[in-house]
């Protein structure tokens, strides 16, 4: 009697260090730390650049998809919570200050108790996505409801900041910036160059003027042969760099980017300057239409501020301004475990509710549309 043979291993095993060491240390040369540094990692960063072949096919373009949603705390916001937690530490901080739509406050949460030091996040009352204050409520976070917008709760993070002793964690800290910039590097990694164009929702457009960074110093230290061109997409209800002026009430379902006076405004100008970028906007509607796209079609879940880039590939696509056979990278920023109502909501309103079936078999099956073809016994 012979015994079968132990097939060969399709995949190469795994070494005991290929774990990823989060931004700081990964690119440790190219961020302002020292050994001075404490340094405060959950792991972040090191996420899947996906082949979106669905894509792909409907524009003709070569589409990448950045999922930012793999990051610890389920958005990019952890690439830049990594350095300003860090650097907070560093100088001495005991208690760090946010102001957000959600994102920020779930990821300064996690990475204040990381650090073993407190978090101050002011949200805008009734307008945080469940799964984001739920994560701010786990990690610990001293939460206030604002009676007022994000750009309201910013100004108070800003002078509290000035006037009392905490840190302040938003990407008007340029370690936010500093730290979302090493996405580009990844991209960059994977691609062996730069793409031709890189698309991105835009809310106070730290994420936009990050990219631009980093994409930048990789041309500048050789690694790569062209900038790409930096594409962001704001609410309509919402798009205060499209239309030139402050939003005073933005208005969008689309809670991450409902933003009506960008942080980084001049920044993201600059970069879009630089680049030959451009910036859209898109309604809720055309929002929640690429949400579905992206979904059913290349089995990337995200919370719908993220499918806004999405949108503005296939319109842009139409357009005739992103080329057939161009290299494109879409960053999709959150998860769609943050906000998961807008999957079960259908475009006319209504509910998806499951079918409901008795325990059998058969009526399953029939259920499924596979009345008739059972396999004979
Ligand atoms: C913060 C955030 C944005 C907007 O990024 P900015 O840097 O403010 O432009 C977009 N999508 C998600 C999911 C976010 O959390």
């Amino acid at each position: 009697m012979s015994t079968p043979s132990t097939p060969e291993p399709r995949l190469p095993k795994p070494s005991p260090s290929a774990q990823w060491r989060g931004v700081i240390r990964e690119y440790a040369d190219r961020l302002d730390v020292s050994e001075a540094t404490p340094i405060v990692t959950l792991g972040e960063g090191g996420t899947p650049l996906i082949d979106a072949t669905a894509l792909s096919e409907r524009t003709g373009a070569k589409v990448w998809v950045k999922f930012e949603g793999m990051n610890p705390t389920g958005s990019f916001k952890d690439r830049g919570m990594t350095m300003a937690v860090s650097k907070a530490v560093e100088h001495g901080a005991r208690v760090v200050v946010c102001a957000s739509t959600g994102n920020t406050s779930a990821s300064a949460a996690a990475y204040a108790t990381r650090a073993g030091i407190a978090a101050a996040v002011l949200v805008p009352q009734g307008k945080i996505a469940m799964g984001k204050l739920s994560q701010a409520i786990a990690h610990n976070a001293r939460i206030l409801q604002v009676e007022g917008n994000f750009d309201d709760c910013l100004e108070i993070a800003k002078e509290l900041a000035e006037r009392y002793p905490v840190h302040l964690v938003n990407s008007v800290n340029n370690d936010r910036i500093e730290g979302q910039k090493t996405a580009a590097f990844e991209v960059v990694e994977v691609l062996g160059d730069a793409p031709d164009f890189h698309l991105l929702p835009v809310g106070n457009a730290g994420n936009y003027t990050a990219y631009h960074r980093g994409y930048r110093e990789e041309l500048e230290r050789g690694a790569t042969t062209r900038l790409p061109r930096m594409f962001g997409f704001q609410a309509e209800g919402s798009a205060p760099i499209i239309r030139g002026h402050i939003v005073k009430d933005p208005d969008t379902i689309a809670s991450a980017i409902r933003i009506g006076n960008p942080a980084s405004w001049s920044l993201a100008l600059a970069a879009r300057d630089d680049s030959d970028g451009y910036f859209g906007m898109f309604s809720d509607e055309k929002i929640l239409e690429a949400h579905r796209i992206l979904s059913a079609e290349t089995g990337i879940f995200v919370e719908p501020a993220s499918a806004i880039g999405v949108a503005g590939l296939l319109e842009r696509a139409e357009a005739g301004i992103i080329p057939k056979g161009a290299t494109v990278v879409i960053t999709v920023t959150g998860h769609g475990l943050k906000d998961p109502g807008w999957a079960v909501r259908q475009p006319d309103g209504s509910e998806v509710t499951p079918t409901v079936v008795p325990v059998d078999t058969d009526q399953v099956a029939h259920a499924l549309g596979m009345a008739g073809q059972a396999a004979r016994q």
